[in-house]
């Protein structure tokens, strides 16, 4: 990275947790380098549980909690909630207007989202292969959609423009989880702190953290270190 390159990144995910699982690292590693890292996540997390005794509200309460603390383990700055429901995000210019809002109000150097482009994602058959979750796919499109080219675009939602929130260009988008990445993080110095982070979403992990520790485990290459990858994109007008 340039002493001149960017220094404020909007993470923009589907539910509490997903940003530690996919860029955490990043997030400890460039935190340290000077930049400061923003959340939006689109969901209320109300889904992330298989016990039907824990009432929505608090679960709902519960993650964004988790959220806030993951966030702080790895010197993020702040973290917004849109609230829509959990399984059921869907494209809509409300959602589309939600995140340019953010883009604009933020002015990110560098936004983080979903690669969306696939169903299934990883190798087929029995070795490996997994859904890419409906909401994740959603998130990422709109993100895209959101840098790309509406919030640089004045007559689109002209009534931002008297918000105050005039056109931004995004300079680089990153995506996470993406079939053909072309751009590692090593995050070798901050693993720890990816595992605390992940730790927080205690909900998430009821039989305990430590089976995270397999997950962060398959991106450590011959040479013990371990890296976060990402398809990027920077835009040069
Ligand atoms: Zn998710």
């Amino acid at each position: 990275m340039q002493e001149t390159g960017p220094k404020r990144a909007l993470i923009v995910t589907a539910h509490p947790d997903d940003s530690e699982f996919s860029c955490a690292g990043t997030v400890a590693q460039w935190s340290r380098e000077g930049w400061e890292f923003h959340y939006l996540i689109c969901t209320d997390g109300s889904k992330g549980t298989e016990d039907m005794s824990i009432p929505r509200e608090e679960l709902v309460a519960t993650r964004r909690r988790e959220q806030r603390e993951a966030a702080s383990v790895l010197g993020g700055k702040e973290v917004f909630f849109l609230n829509y429901e959990d399984g059921t995000l869907t494209y809509t210019p409300d959602l589309l207007k939600n995140i340019v809002t953010h883009i604009r109000r933020i002015q990110p150097d560098a936004v983080f989202t979903h690669w969306p482009d696939q169903i299934l994602r990883g190798p087929r058959g029995d070795n490996g292969g997994f859904v890419n979750h409906p909401d994740h796919r959603c998130a990422g499109t709109v993100t895209i959609d959101a840098v790309y080219p509406v919030a640089r675009n004045r007559p689109s939602f002209p009534e931002l423009l008297d918000e105050g929130l005039d056109q931004f260009k995004v300079k680089e988008l990153y995506l996470f989880g993406a079939s053909d990445p072309n751009f590692e993080v090593d995050i070798t110095e901050v693993e720890e702190l990816k595992f605390q982070a992940l730790a927080s979403h205690r909900s998430q992990f009821p039989e305990g953290p430590e089976r995270l520790r397999g997950f962060t485990e398959r991106s450590r290459d011959e040479n013990g270190h371990l890296f976060e990858k990402f398809l990027r994109i920077e835009f040069r007008f």
